[in-house]
């Protein structure tokens, strides 16, 4: 294997839950961090930390999963141990795939590094980043450099139902499946790229799209699903893809009861959609005949995610660490725990 790119165990199916740290209005607030990550796989949930509300004195709930992570943890551990197992799959004609999910704030762009502003951000230490590393450091390879690959670039957006292209002014695409069931998304852009830099600035370029004209920025990213695509071709022939995908915010709160027509029918469109995800992935672990992927505009862009003998998924489920969160937090395990 190449220097950095040691194969870690190989899963169809892997879940992993991200804590991140608490932050500073969560610290002034003096939320409490109630989750515990025990030998990399397990995490705790502290509810008892709850004593003063009797009503909800529960015992710990313990869940495992192929990776649990820590707050300390570094993106490119994460990487490590999530998407990079599946880099070299796309050069053996595989469809690899890597989801985000959790709770708007509890880290997901941070850990796809599809962020250019915020902080404590450093997007080039992001999976984008670190898998077009991967993939250009893997071109190099001999055993690749006769199938004459070309490396491609798209990002678009799912935005209530409707997919529109980060890379071309937010162009609306229609979705077209034909005889052959090959789904399509009609006049995609697809950019040509050499390097991870130029990886990089499609991602900048799609992010600055995806946020023009938008009030908040979170608003707007918690409802909506981005689409990063690593493509390679051979010969102008799709060989193998890598997708990269910062979900929606998962939470459907209390606010949404009082929300008006737009957000109720947003809610419903992504709740929709995070379902069918959860039984797409499903009945590829546990290799189903029929998998649901028509249900939502998400599952059927990815459809080649979802069928085929070389297709494998990584999930990395992010979790916020306060008390004030257990809701959520406790919702994103639970999802989690059902897709392994
Ligand atoms: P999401 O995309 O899920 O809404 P973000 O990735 O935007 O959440 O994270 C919210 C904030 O928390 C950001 O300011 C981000 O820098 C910070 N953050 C998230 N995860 C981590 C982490 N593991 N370590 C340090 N800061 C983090
Ligand atoms: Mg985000």
């Amino acid at each position: 294997p190449m220097p950095g790119l040691e194969p870690h165990e190989h899963h169809r199916i892997c879940v992993c839950v991200r804590k991140r740290p608490l932050n500073e209005r969560e610290t002034i607030m003096q939320d409490l961090d109630i989750i515990t990550i025990v030998s990399d796989h397990t995490v705790v949930v502290h509810e008892s930390k709850q004593k003063l509300d009797l009503t909800r004195y529960l015992e710990n709930q313990t869940f495992c999963f192929d990776h649990a992570f820590d707050d300390t943890a570094s993106n490119e551990r994460v990487y490590r141990f999530t998407a990079q197992p599946l880099v070299e799959s796309i050069f053996r004609q595989g469809m690899a795939t890597c989801f985000a999910y959790g709770q708007t704030g509890s880290g997901k762009t941070h850990t796809m590094g599809g962020a250019f502003f915020g902080r404590a951000q450093d997007c080039s230490k992001g999976i984008y980043a670190l898998v077009a590393r991967d993939v250009f450091l893997l071109l190099k390879n001999s055993t690749y450099e006769q199938l004459d690959l070309k490396v491609y670039g798209t990002f678009f957006e799912i935005y209530g139902g409707k997919v529109y292209d980060l890379l071309n002014w937010k162009k609306k695409l229609q979705i077209l499946e034909d005889g052959k069931q090959q789904i399509q998304v009609v006049g995609l852009q697809e950019e040509e790229v050499h390097c991870t830099e130029e990886v990089m600035s499609l991602v900048e370029l799609g992010n600055r799209c995806r946020t023009s004209g938008q009030t908040s920025v979170n608003v707007h990213s918690s409802r909506s699903h981005a689409v990063f695509q690593i493509i390679l071709k051979s010969r102008g022939k799709l060989h193998g893809k890598f997708s990269l995908i910062d979900l929606a915010g998962n939470e459907r709160g209390a606010d949404t009861v009082k929300a008006n027509r737009k957000r109720q029918l947003e809610g419903a469109e992504i709740n929709k959609s995070l379902l069918a995800l959860k039984e797409c992935i499903r009945a590829l672990g546990h290799h189903t005949s029929h998998t649901p992927f028509r249900a939502s505009k998400l599952t059927q862009v990815l459809r080649d995610s979802f069928i085929g003998q070389n297709s494998s998924t990584c999930m990395i489920a992010t979790i916020s660490p306060g008390m004030t969160s257990c809701e959520n937090t406790l919702n994103t395990l639970r999802y989690a725990n059902r897709v392994k």
